[in-house]
């Protein structure tokens, strides 16, 4: 999934707790771009593999979308990181049941979205200058229906 959706879908869950004011909307924020910030391993893995273009954030993304030279998921994107993500989580919930609760949602949602990918829906690919891009029709009515639940939630 991309980046955006996974902002959306943990912002939009986090805001129907700050609606229940079990969270503040700052909050809300940091769950939506922690839900972002868990595809940096990404940038990492390509820093650690890639022979050529080692720092560049282009080639990253290229790479992570188009070419596939090698996965540039790490291990916090399979059940070991699961494993050792669930249980600081846990750690953390002695010291700040907020942060522990973000960072779940954030990580919990986006492994989600990144394992709910359906190898036959149709992907829409095009390029953004020299960015490579691509989204399923799936991804992209996903996003309006979080887009159309967060405006909702804004408003009441
Ligand atoms: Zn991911």
């Amino acid at each position: 999934m991309n980046l955006h959706t996974h902002f959306l879908l943990p912002f939009f869950i986090a805001l129907i707790l700050t609606k229940l004011n079990l969270l503040s909307w700052e909050l809300a924020v940091m769950c939506g771009l922690i839900g972002m910030l868990i595809d940096f391993d990404h940038y990492l893995e390509h820093m650690l593999h890639q022979k050529e273009n080692r720092f560049s954030l282009k080639s990253a993304w290229n790479n992570s979308i188009k070419f596939h030279r090698f996965s540039q998921r790490s291990f916090i994107h399979h059940w070991q990181g699961f494993l050792i993500l669930s249980l600081l989580f846990v750690i953390i919930l002695f010291f700040s049941w907020e942060i522990s609760l973000i960072l779940a949602i954030g990580y919990y949602s986006h492994l989600f979205l990144d394992y709910i990918h359906l190898k036959k829906e149709k992907v829409l690919k095009w390029k953004l200058g020299n960015l490579f891009m691509k989204e399923s029709r799936l991804e992209i009515i996903l996003d309006i229906i979080l887009i159309l639940g967060i405006v909702i939630l804004m408003v009441i």
